[in-house]
């Protein structure tokens, strides 16, 4: 599998993790782009994406199965922690291997295209 395509294949990510983010990121404000109406308060200051702040995390805007094949509904519009997660390779990201771990999936290890 390459890294590019990894991601659509798995989604573990957005089925661990709190994803929060400064309100001014939603269309609520101003210059605002992830959309509101998924988005919930979690601190004065911050949102998070809805689904994300319980115990079996599961992002709102998450479609598909995790680990079959996955697509993010907002993905022009996802917010900034979604935009710099890295996916690991050889253990880069251990939150991007963490989660995958969590759904049963491999640790990423990049493909050597031979001529
Ligand atoms: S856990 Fe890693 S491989 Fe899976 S979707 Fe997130 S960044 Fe991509
Ligand atoms: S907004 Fe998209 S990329 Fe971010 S956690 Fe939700 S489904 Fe994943």
């Amino acid at each position: 599998m390459s890294s590019a395509n990894a991601c659509l294949t798995c989604g573990a990510c957005c089925g661990s993790y709190r994803v929060s983010f400064y309100w001014g990121e939603a269309t609520g404000a101003p210059e605002g782009y992830v959309p509101s109406e998924l988005t919930e308060a979690f601190h004065p200051h911050l949102l998070c994406m809805q689904g994300t702040n319980q115990k079996q995390p599961r992002c709102v805007a998450l479609e598909g199965e995790i680990g079959q094949q996955v697509s993010c509904s907002i993905y022009q519009n996802r917010p900034s922690p979604c935009r710099e997660f890295d996916i690991s390779v050889n253990g880069s990201n251990p939150f991007c291997d963490k989660a995958r771990l969590k759904y049963g999936l491999p640790p990423l290890i990049p493909v050597i295209h031979v001529a």
